[in-house]
């Protein structure tokens, strides 16, 4: 299973802790990571295994977008920051809308993130 991770700037670390404290689900065989790339790196330096995609800014998030349409990506973590704007706000909102035409579980914060993977053990 394909699952996305995402962490705007100021949301990196506490991304980055959740994979830790995530990292006995995170680490199994079905599930493979994908990331846009500044979030993949950060999350390869903590020793996770991930695909990465352009930069946010970069169309990263429009990648991950293309991927939940094409049924490839069946879940997207994205650690948004609620209290900046970004110049590529016209792809984050495309690939929310992207996820919700296809009906692909998508957390924007911490609290849901963790109530997704724990979905993933039943
Ligand atoms: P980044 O992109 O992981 O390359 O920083 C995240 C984003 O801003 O969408």
């Amino acid at each position: 299973m394909e699952i996305a991770i995402i962490a705007h700037d100021r949301k990196k670390a506490e991304l980055v802790q959740f994979l830790n404290k995530n990292k006995d689900i995170l680490n199994r065989e079905n599930i493979k990571l994908i990331a846009t790339g500044t979030t993949g790196g950060q999350a390869e330096k903590a020793g996770f295994k991930v695909k990465k995609m352009l930069s946010g800014p970069m169309g990263g998030d429009a990648q991950i977008a293309a991927r939940v349409a094409e049924g490839k990506t069946k879940m997207v973590l994205f650690f948004k920051d609620p209290n900046s704007s970004h110049a590529h706000e016209v792809d984050i909102n495309m690939l929310i809308r992207v996820c919700d035409v296809h009906n692909v579980p998508l957390a924007t914060n911490e609290a849901t993130a963790q109530l997704l993977l724990l979905g993933l053990n039943n």
